[in-house]
């Protein structure tokens, strides 16, 4: 079976709508055809200032909701990333490896450090696409499920392994980005040219799968879309209509085409009306059965605490390799 892995970051509480159509419903599908590793990304989170006891509770949260979403514990390996000392330990050789204009191209931390401020932006927040780096090698993954913002960060995976593998001889596989294209950038429904984002300037254009579900259903009837009333699918002339088209078709399983010829002649209201109530009828059971699992912390742990063996076997024999390779005198 081929490899995936891929993570969350337990920052914010509740997955936007963004995290699951862009990746955690393709981690759920492909833990029945691939060997799948999925993380909760603590070491990620803490780039940017996290309290301690909301981080913990959040890492909690984000686990409840990935097997809510529908990860199952005997179908794939989901585990805590700090859990896994191995990552932060791989990272460190690939951060050496690591140009450091290379480094600063990148697109996600000039977007993030701009927010904060590039002055007080952290040097972790600098090089955790490095980290990142290491996530993916340390599993030998195939393939990495995430949404279109990461497809960069693949990019400099594949350029840093091929750099360590003709160093130091072949030692870790090649991923390749797995970004479905109709959910690889789902927008802010109160600005469609930017992607939803768990730091959204306005908490209206961001739909948390675990807000209160009347409030979705209002966030999801104002929906910036435009002057004209027509329903048609053109992501540079209708971009609100399209990001509310392509939501609702993945959710109810509905082609676009089909959606467009329903909604013909009829106004925006009525197609907003309509995905309120098919939003509703998603984010309801959703946000019920992430308490239940919320709510009984002690399996919560103990599948983390399964995931964490299984996942240290596999990055353990793949760190002892590198740190061979690049020359460590064993400790023995
Ligand atoms: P932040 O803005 O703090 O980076 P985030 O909303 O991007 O948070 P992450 O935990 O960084 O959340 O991302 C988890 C996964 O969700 C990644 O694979 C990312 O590509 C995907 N993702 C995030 N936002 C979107 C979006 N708007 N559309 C599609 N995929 C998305
Ligand atoms: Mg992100």
């Amino acid at each position: 079976r081929p490899r995936v892995l891929s993570g969350i970051q337990p920052t914010a509480g509740s997955f936007h709508l963004g995290n699951y159509l862009g990746a955690v419903r393709q981690w759920v599908a492909l833990q029945e055809s691939h060997d799948a590793f999925y993380m909760v990304v603590d070491l990620h989170a803490i780039t940017v200032p996290q309290d301690p006891e909301e981080l913990r509770a959040n890492t909690r949260l984000a686990t409840a909701q990935l097997l809510a979403a529908g990860l199952d514990p005997d179908r794939c390996t989901l585990f805590v990333q700090s859990h896994v000392p191995e990552h932060a330990q791989l990272a460190w050789v690939m951060n050496c490896l690591t140009g450091f204009g290379e480094a600063s191209r990148m697109t996600q931390f000039k977007d993030k450090s701009a927010k904060q401020g590039a002055e007080r932006a952290s040097v972790g927040l600098f090089t955790y696409p490095i980290l990142q780096v290491a996530d993916i090698l340390l599993y030998q993954a195939h393939e990495v499920p995430v949404g279109e913002d990461q497809r960069q960060h693949i990019e400099l995976t594949r350029d840093l392994a091929t750099r360590f593998n003709g160093r130091f001889g072949d030692t870790f596989t090649l991923p390749k980005p797995y970004i479905l294209k109709e959910t690889a950038k789902i927008y802010d429904l109160q600005d469609p040219a930017v992607k939803m984002s768990k730091s959204a300037s306005t908490p209206k254009g961001l739909i948390n799968l675990l807000d209160e579900p009347k409030a979705t259903a209002k966030k999801v009837k104002s929906a910036v879309t435009d002057t004209d009333t027509v329903i048609r699918y053109d992501v540079v002339e209708k971009p609100g209509v399209s990001n509310l088209l392509t939501i609702y078709s993945v959710l109810t399983g509905t082609g676009i085409p089909e959606l467009e010829e329903k909604y013909a002649g009829k106004g925006y209201g009525a197609l907003k009306t309509d995905l309120a109530e098919v939003m509703v009828d998603f984010v309801t059971p959703f946000k019920e059965r992430t308490q239940q699992y919320l709510d009984d912390p002690e399996t919560l742990d103990s599948i983390l605490a399964k995931g964490a063996e299984k996942a240290r076997a596999v990055a353990a024999e793949t760190l002892s390799r590198a740190y061979e390779r690049v020359g460590f005198l064993p400790a023995k």
